[in-house]
């Protein structure tokens, strides 16, 4: 990838980011975004009960939704096996609708501090370095899994809508 693209594309993204967007959460791997329905009926929290990583949140009869803080999600659909109320697409699903970005002017590897930690983390080898330095995600080999996210010790990776569906 073109660092000085990668650079300037990230740039752009963090001022969009900072004029426009709110905090976002993904919705669970294969979940139906209009099957609130269903969630409303639900009393049980399977899905969010069966999560062994602890990353599915769920308010009162809301919908589900993840939170990357911690750890990141494993694709292994047992929310999606647990859930009694077909909110789920039947196949397995092995990417996140999101978007995972770093922000370059808070990363230590993009500030002359040798950093790897998002990478050693990264099962699908997203995570291009140029050498030590300057590390940028691959959309086309990012699951959105969030594995990165909380192990970065300078916050700066964030998750974003896609603009169009995976
Ligand atoms: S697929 Fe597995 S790890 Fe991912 S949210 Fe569902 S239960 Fe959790
Ligand atoms: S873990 Fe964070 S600070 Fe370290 S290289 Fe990755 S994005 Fe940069
Ligand atoms: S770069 Fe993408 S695939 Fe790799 S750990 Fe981060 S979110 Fe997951």
């Amino acid at each position: 990838m073109d660092s000085r693209r990668g650079f300037f594309s990230s740039l752009v993204s963090l001022v969009q980011v900072k004029e426009k967007e709110a905090p976002f959460f993904p919705l669970l791997p294969g979940f139906i975004p209009n099957s609130a329905q269903g969630c409303a009926e639900c009393t049980t929290s399977a899905c969010k009960s069966v999560c062994e990583e602890g990353i599915v949140v769920r308010e009162g009869t809301a919908s589900p939704f993840l939170d990357f803080s911690k750890r990141g999600c494993t694709f292994c659909g047992e929310c999606s096996v647990a859930c009694e109320s077909d909110c789920f697409v039947a196949e397995p699903v092995n990417a996140i609708n999101a978007e995972v970005r770093i922000g370059i002017l808070s990363c230590l590897a993009w500030n002359k501090t040798i950093c790897r930690s998002c990478a050693d983390v990264c099962n699908d080898k997203a995570i291009e370095f140029t050498g030590l330095w300057n590390p940028e995600i691959d959309p086309l080999k990012c699951t959105a899994c969030g594995f990165c996210i909380g192990v970065c010790p300078a916050y700066t990776i964030t998750v974003h809508p896609l603009k169009a569906a995976k």
